[in-house]
């Protein structure tokens, strides 16, 4: 049985093909640059691959591409779209209306760009995508949608609720949604699997630090509460978001520069972070080169950034009256030791004890890190977003 799983944006359409007899990779790539001119990456598990320049005014033209190079030329993995058994798609916004994966209709497409106030960047370019993907897939191949909120929906009105106004609550939906769920969902059970433990007997703060970062805590397989707020904006520093600041401040900021609220939200999401505090960049691997050559901004990007996630721990720790597990995912949780490393010192009175030579050999594999006599197991977990979206998929579609 075969899954493709895509990820839609404004302007990309990426994509997975997945063969669910063994969860691999058949092929994946991306159609970029939708509504500009457009380019097509596409790498197949046998290590064929194809760049092309294309023509994609709209999604549409890009769900052409790419039934086009699943099925013929070059790049061709299957005879036809026949043996695709459903498409996965993930959806970012889900709000309070979805709590789990669902199979798409008409009405779910409406109710997921009804929701694009709450996620402008993201939800409508899911409904175009959704109408393209309908328009281009034969009609029979059923299709499900698996939202980055959803696993978050279980935290409890204390921990999602803001102290603004309740009507506002009511009438406008702002409060805490939390986002990387998918992921969060995908490690935090998998490390319930590598612990061999039910997740049901297991307290687990999840650190899925990337371009974006976000901790979770989960209380029996469950989040009770995470860092992601109301958008990706709050919780840590991350690569251009500026995570959560005084909320005075951004008035008097915005203020002070004169900036409408579109352009307060760009300042803070694509100008603050690791980029605006540095001057260098948002990647981590360059905060981190350029501290090591003594480059003190860079420095106390790399001592916010660690100073939070122990702070993010102290709280979920409180919040979950213990912890038995910390994990790290994402491009940086899964690759940066020096990051896992900094993070888990001095944190003895919470009985965190990381094997520092150990820690510094892994990258990208599910290893724990903590020595065996740490009260906390802590963990590297590689994510896998598209590969829960696959079995999400799957699931439903077996019914
Ligand atoms: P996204 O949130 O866009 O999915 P990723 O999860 O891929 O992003 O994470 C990207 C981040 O991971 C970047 O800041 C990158 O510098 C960091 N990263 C990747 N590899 C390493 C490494 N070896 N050491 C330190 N940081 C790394």
């Amino acid at each position: 049985m075969i899954i493709l799983v895509v990820n839609a944006g404004s302007s990309s359409l990426k994509y997975q093909l997945i063969n669910m007899e063994d969860e691999s990779v058949i092929a994946k790539g991306n159609c970029d640059r939708i509504g500009i001119d457009g380019h097509l990456a596409h790498k197949t598990s046998d290590g064929r691959k194809i760049d092309e320049d294309c023509n994609f005014p709209t999604h549409t033209e890009a769900f052409m591409k790419l039934v086009e190079v699943l099925t013929s030329g070059e790049g061709k993995v299957i005879d036809s779209m026949d043996e695709i058994s459903a498409v996965g798609h993930r959806i970012v916004q889900g709000a309070d209306v979805f709590d789990k994966s669902v199979l798409v209709t008409d009405e779910i497409i409406e109710k997921i760009d009804e929701l694009r106030e709450l996620a402008p960047v993201h939800n409508h370019a899911h409904a175009l995508a959704l109408r393209a993907c309908k328009s281009v897939i034969p009609a029979n191949v059923p299709q499900v949608v698996v939202f980055d909120t959803a696993f978050h929906q279980t935290m409890p009105p204390k921990a999602f609720m803001f102290g603004l106004p309740y009507e506002d609550y009511e009438n406008l939906h702002v409060r805490k949604y939390g986002f990387h769920g998918t992921s969060h969902r995908f490690v935090s059970a998998a490390l319930a699997e590598a612990m061999g433990k039910d997740a049901k007997d297991l307290k687990i703060i999840s650190c899925h630090l990337g371009n974006g970062s976000s901790i979770t805590a989960v209380n029996a397989g469950k989040s009770v509460d995470t860092t992601m707020g109301f958008t990706p904006l709050d919780g840590v520093i991350m690569g251009t978001r500026s995570g959560a600041v005084d909320p005075s401040a951004v008035t008097f900021v915005a203020d002070k520069h004169g900036f409408t609220p579109a352009q307060m939200s760009d300042y803070m999401n694509k100008k603050s972070g690791f980029l605006g505090l540095s001057g260098i960049g948002s990647d981590n691997r360059d905060i981190q080169e350029a501290a090591l050559n003594g480059n003190a901004k860079a420095q106390l990007v790399c001592d916010m950034l660690t100073y939070e996630i122990q702070k993010y721990i102290g709280a979920f720790a409180a919040a979950m009256n213990g912890v038995d597990a910390i994990l790290f995912t994402g491009g940086i949780g899964e690759n940066s030791w020096e990051v896992r490393e900094a993070a888990c010192s001095n944190m003895e009175y919470f009985g965190i004890k990381i094997d520092y030579a150990l820690n510094k050999t892994i990258r990208g594999k599910l290893q724990k890190i903590s020595t065996p006599d740490s009260k906390v197991e802590v963990w590297v977990v590689p994510t896998n977003e598209e590969l829960l979206i696959a079995r999400d998929t799957l699931a439903l579609i077996s019914k």
